[in-house]
């Protein structure tokens, strides 16, 4: 009871003086480790009272004691975070006085005193850069002189000598310790950064650019490519890789072709190094400088790499940023696994399954969004039905998608070519005059007759009105095309106006 009471006292009291909110100003926090350990000196030198030789005078340390405990108490309250950061060698500037004036000059009891110095210099290893140790180790040196000089204190100098520089030690394995877990805790926010980014990209580039970003944050690297190779070589047909760049200026994004080649050189340089290239890893090279290759998986073989070049050697806290590169990387090949999904869904949620061109919902988006003056051409096969009977349905689907190849080719990539349903296209044209409604039928004329003579096909012709609903539109291109039909078929017949007995009919023999 009295034992749990003591240890959730001591958290507390560690909570609030050493370890301080994570929120809060690194100043600040330091101010409160500056305090902590000036009282826990304080504490600790009145503590040793009853046991003091009796050439130490006790009310001086006493007095030092009290004075040092005050100045404890307040300093974590000081307002650290406003102040520039070497404001907080006070803790220090208060104690080697204490330590070598009070303790070297005024009593000639200094091997005591230099009992506290190990907290002077724990202080600076957490705080400071290890070079302030060497810098206090050295006005030591001078406070031991002087307490040597105008002092009694020659005895004492090869203890105190001695245990200031197992401080100093003290001080800068401390700040090492600090400085390594200061650049893991740096890794792991670049790399949760990373991971939320990553969540939420939506293409390749961004993919890159997100690995990039990170893979220099966690090397401090001079040069950083990602590649990131396009679905070529998973066999879906997209020739394009791209790549991030981040070195000491800026980004640089490479052009596509180039950087497929690239890519396909440092995954071939991979093979031939034996680096076992379908899953995520590698090594830096012991060479300077040094560069490592991290590949990023996919379900087939690699997806891309991470190419981090280092105008220095290779060094131990890469070890941390390797293994997490390696996490990032096998993160960035499930991500792109997701977009390559997403692509793929979308593209079959707007195509039609059998032709591959646009489906119905992507036509009711065109209509939706035409506007006057904008060309609906509905083509429909003829006697369709018949190739079907004497052929077979194998070949009537063959004869569709050779058709709807056809439509493709003849339009713009602005106009959309649906297939509406059954034998019947749609095709929109934005804002198309008769001369260019003329042209784009002989471009399908001639093309489909060069694929297939056989089968013919009529077409209905209307230009979306002013304040005409789309739907209306659409209805007087299927009467226009009923009249090709009845017509005689294998010709085109424009809806000239709204009201259908405008119809002109082009007959238009298949060239
Ligand atoms: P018309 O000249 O009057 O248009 O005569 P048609 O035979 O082309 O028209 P009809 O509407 O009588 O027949 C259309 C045929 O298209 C009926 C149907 O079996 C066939 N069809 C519809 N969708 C497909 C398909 O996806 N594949 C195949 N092979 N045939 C289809
Ligand atoms: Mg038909
Ligand atoms: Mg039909």
């Amino acid at each position: 009871m009295y034992e749990s009471w003591l240890a959730r006292g001591a958290q507390a009291v560690l909570t609030r003086y050493v370890h301080g909110s994570v929120q809060e100003d690194e100043r600040v926090r330091h101010g409160r480790t500056g305090g902590a350990l000036m009282v826990l000196g304080a504490l600790s030198g009145v503590g040793l009272l009853p046991i003091l030789p009796a050439r130490v005078d006790g009310s001086l340390v006493l007095l030092l004691a009290g004075g040092c405990f005050l100045l404890g108490v307040v300093i974590p309250w000081l307002p650290w975070d406003r102040w520039p950061r070497w404001a907080l060698l006070l803790p220090v500037s208060v104690t080697l006085p204490v330590v070598f004036g009070g303790g070297g000059i005024v009593d000639d009891a200094l091997d005591f005193y230099a009992l506290f110095l190990p907290l002077v210099f724990i202080y600076l290893g957490l705080v400071f850069p290890l070079v302030y140790c060497v810098g206090v180790f050295a006005v030591c040196i001078v406070g031991l002189v002087l307490a040597v000089a105008v002092g009694d204190s020659a005895e004492y100098v090869p203890f105190v000598l001695l245990g200031t520089f197992l401080s100093v030690v003290a001080g800068v394995v401390l700040g090492m310790q600090r400085r390594a877990e200061a650049h893991g805790y740096d890794a792991m926010r670049a790399l949760a950064e990373a991971a939320t980014m990553l969540g939420a990209a939506t293409d390749r580039r961004e993919v890159a650019d997100v690995v990039a970003g990170a893979s220099h944050d966690l090397f401090a690297a001079d040069d950083v490519e990602v590649l990131v190779l396009g679905d070529a070589l998973e066999g879906t047909g997209e020739h394009a890789a791209v790549t991030a760049r981040r070195g000491r200026a800026a980004w640089v994004d490479a052009d596509d072709g180039g950087a497929l080649g690239r890519t396909l050189e440092v995954l071939a340089t991979l093979a031939a190094d034996g680096t076992e290239p379908t899953a995520a890893g590698g090594s830096p090279s012991a060479s300077d400088p040094f560069r490592l290759v991290v590949v990023i998986p996919g379900p087939s073989g690699p997806r891309g790499a991470v190419v981090v070049e280092q105008r220095r050697r290779a060094r131990a806290s890469d070890r941390f940023a390797i293994r997490s590169l390696d996490v990032l990387a096998r993160e960035a090949g499930h991500v792109l696994d997701r977009i390559r999904r997403t692509e793929q869904l979308e593209t079959s949620s707007r195509t039609d399954a059998l032709t591959g061109v646009s489906n119905r919902a992507v036509l009711q988006e065109a209509l939706d969004a035409s506007t006057a003056g904008d060309v609906l051409i509905i083509m429909d096969l003829d006697h369709f039905k018949r190739i079907n009977d004497t052929l077979g349905h194998a070949t009537g689907d063959q004869v569709l998608v050779a058709f709807a190849g056809v439509l493709r080719g003849a339009a713009r990539v602005n106009q959309v070519v649906a297939r509406y349903g059954g034998e019947e296209f749609v095709t929109v044209l934005p804002g198309a005059d008769d001369r260019a409604v003329d042209r784009h039928l002989d471009d399908v004329r001639r093309a489909w007759a060069g694929t297939n003579p056989d089968v013919t096909f009529s077409s209905g012709i209307a230009v979306r009105g002013e304040a005409e609903d789309p739907a209306a539109t659409m209805a007087r291109a299927d009467q226009a095309l009923y009249l090709a039909k009845s017509g005689g078929r294998n010709r085109d017949v424009h809806a000239a106006g709204e009201r259908l007995d405008e119809v002109r009919t082009l007959a238009r023999p298949a060239p």
